[in-house]
């Protein structure tokens, strides 16, 4: 089985990653844990390209299609051999972080994203997707706290914002693999709702 872990900027991904993990360890399955983008070793270094405060501006063009360059690499190499192998696949983002970041947030057009991600991924599609949804200024808070800003958390609220309604956007469009969980909780309230979404594809 194939899970993705989405959400905006500080609404506890790596925790809620390691959670998942573990339960799924714990009840007898193989997990392979990546994360997008990056995942092998040329897909690592787009992650670095891409969230580097570099001197040159990325065009929103370029972007996406580091995106989709960096998840073929990744699809190939990582996550469709284990799927093949029938291990779990625990996946920190996907294709709707880029619905998200590069759609909503910079304006990219979504037919040609759609286009991208039938080309790129042909009709593999997560299983189970659980989306971490919180106000944006309560996740802001949090990464702002932590210090160092990489490329794209520079960005103002506004952006988080319509990444925010883009990734609800897709939770509404593809209501049979996603699961909104509120982020905004206490964390043993977030870990319960998962453990329940997980239940019930295990
Ligand atoms: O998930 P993580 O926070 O490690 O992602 C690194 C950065 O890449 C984040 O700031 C995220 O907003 C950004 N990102 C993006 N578009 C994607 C995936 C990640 O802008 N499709």
């Amino acid at each position: 089985k194939f899970i993705t872990l989405e959400g905006g900027e500080g609404v506890g991904k790596s925790t809620n990653l390691d959670f998942i993990r573990r339960s799924l360890e714990r009840q007898g399955m193989s997990v392979v844990v990546t994360r997008e983008p990056g995942g092998t070793e040329l897909a690592e270094k787009i992650r670095q390209l891409l969230l580097d405060n570099n001197t040159e501006s990325i065009t929103p063009t370029a972007e996406l299609l580091m995106m989709f360059a960096a998840r073929s690499q990744h699809i190939a190499h990582v996550i469709e051999p284990a799927l093949q192998q029938g291990r779990w696949v625990l996946c920190d983002r996907f294709t709707d972080a880029t619905f998200a970041y590069q759609g909503g947030g910079r304006g990219m057009d979504l037919q040609v994203i759609e286009w991208l991600e039938r080309c790129v991924q042909g009709d593999l599609r997560p299983d189970l997707t659980l989306l971490l949804d919180a106000p944006v200024e309560i996740g802001l808070r949090r990464v702002r706290q932590r210090g160092d800003f990489d490329r794209f958390e520079q960005e103002k609220s506004d952006f988080f914002e319509r990444v925010r309604q883009s990734y609800l956007r897709q939770a509404q469009l593809y209501p049979s693999r996603f699961e909104v969980i509120d982020a905004s909780q206490a964390l043993d309230q977030v870990q319960q709702a998962v453990a329940v979404a997980l239940s019930a594809l295990i």
